[in-house]
Formats: structure tokens, C-alpha cells, sequence
């Protein structure tokens, strides 16, 4: 499965916000943003040129999805389901990346970034409902239940991560069993339950509807 292997904070530094790619790092003063706030490369700082329509759309398009971890046709086939659900395509957007396995784990805690939840996901840890689930894009439904493989809980990653969990605050969508390191899906997020930077998610579809 294609992914992006390049450097991440470069990605940050090029969209000029946090977008937390790097898991505990990005809270401390190691974070590569809060000591080089221009853009990456030989030009970063040089002066820019006020971006045009297209410019701003683009980039609006790249931080959500960079943010999410997601490669372009993935995230245009999200897109395109936004569309086809009707109603407000950003939040229907928004509520289909928030709702993919990978960014569930995350969010449970499982996970100190999305990468890092997409690899244990890929690697057969999480079930969803008791069956093994490796898919990343695997789209969570209000009532699922995810929880950490029973083989996989031997695994000295996940020993005594009950403990881990009860110190993290997973979203208000997911009710967390801490203790049977699982969790359901409540009900799916409505937009003012997920917590993202402040995206414009109505350049995104102005992008693709050109
Ligand atoms: Fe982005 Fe995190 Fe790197 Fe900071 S440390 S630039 S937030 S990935």
C-alpha cells in the first residue's frame, strides 16, 4: 500500500501550521516548526507572492490530507463519497477521514500518530466486531467495536496498556474500555466533534469542483 516515506516535518513547514505527524515530538520544543517557521528548501525564505485562487485552494486541500496521512487518489475517492452522501460535502469529508480505521486507533490512543496507528492497523492487531481487520481505510460505523487482537495483546507493546489508555482522552464519539483495550463507536462525528487545525474545508471543494 503507497504511502509517503519523505521527511514529515518538511510537510508541516510547507503548509506553515502543526499538522502532529511525528507523535510526541510535535508537543515539545524539538518540534522543526516552532525553530524554522518558513517553508523547506533553498526558497523557503524568500519572500512570497500573495497565491492565487488556486494556490490557496491547493494548499488548503494538502494540509487535510497530509494531516490525515492520506496519498491523493485515496483521498479524491473520499472526496467523491463526500459527494455522493449529499448534504454538506466539507463535513461529510471530515466525518469519512475521521471515521477510517487508521484514525480511530489513533484517536483511541493506541497510537502516538496516524502513521504509527496505520502500521499496527496493516499489521493485524485491531479487530473490528472480533473479526481481524488490516485495512486502513476501513470505514468505522456508529456500534463497531475495535479492539486490540487477542494474540496481540501478549505483545509487549500492548502489556499494561490499559494504563497508557486511562491517561489519554479519546474523542466523545468513542466509548474506551480501557481494560479490555477496546472501544465502540458511539455514534459517528458530527463536525463540531472532531478536533482538527483550522481547516477551510470549503476551499477543498471549491478545488475539486473546478
Ligand atoms: Fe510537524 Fe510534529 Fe515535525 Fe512539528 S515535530 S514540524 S508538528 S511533524
Amino acid at each position: 500500500m503507497a504511502r509517503y516515506t519523505g521527511p514529515v516535518c518538511r510537510l508541516c513547514r510547507r503548509e506553515g501550521i502543526k499538522l502532529y505527524l511525528k507523535g510526541s515530538r510535535c508537543h515539545t520544543d524539538k518540534c522543526a516548526i516552532s525553530k524554522r517557521s518558513y517553508g523547506p528548501g533553498q526558497h523557503g525564505q524568500r519572500r512570497t507572492r500573495r497565491p492565487s485562487e488556486f494556490g490557496l485552494q491547493l494548499r488548503e486541500k494538502q494540509k487535510v490530507r497530509r494531516y490525515y496521512g492520506i496519498l491523493e487518489t485515496q483521498f479524491r475517492k473520499h472526496y467523491q463519497e463526500a459527494v455522493r452522501r449529499g448534504g454538506v460535502t466539507g463535513d461529510n469529508l471530515l466525518q469519512i477521514l475521521e471515521t477510517r480505521l487508521d484514525n480511530v486507533v489513533y484517536r483511541m490512543g493506541f497510537a502516538d500518530s496516524r502513521a504509527q496507528a496505520r502500521q499496527l492497523v496493516m499489521h493485524g492487531h485491531f479487530t473490528v466486531n472480533g473479526r481481524k481487520t488490516n485495512i486502513p481505510s476501513f470505514a468505522v460505523r456508529a456500534g463497531d467495536v475495535i479492539s486490540v487482537r487477542e494474540e496481540s495483546r501478549k505483545r509487549d507493546y500492548f502489556k499494561d496498556f490499559g494504563e497508557i489508555l486511562a491517561m489519554h482522552n479519546a474523542p466523545q464519539w468513542i466509548s474506551m474500555n480501557n481494560a479490555q483495550l477496546s472501544g465502540t463507536v458511539q455514534n459517528l462525528p458530527a463536525r463540531d466533534q472532531i478536533e482538527v487545525p483550522l481547516f477551510n474545508d470549503a476551499l477543498i471543494v471549491e478545488h475539486y469542483s473546478r
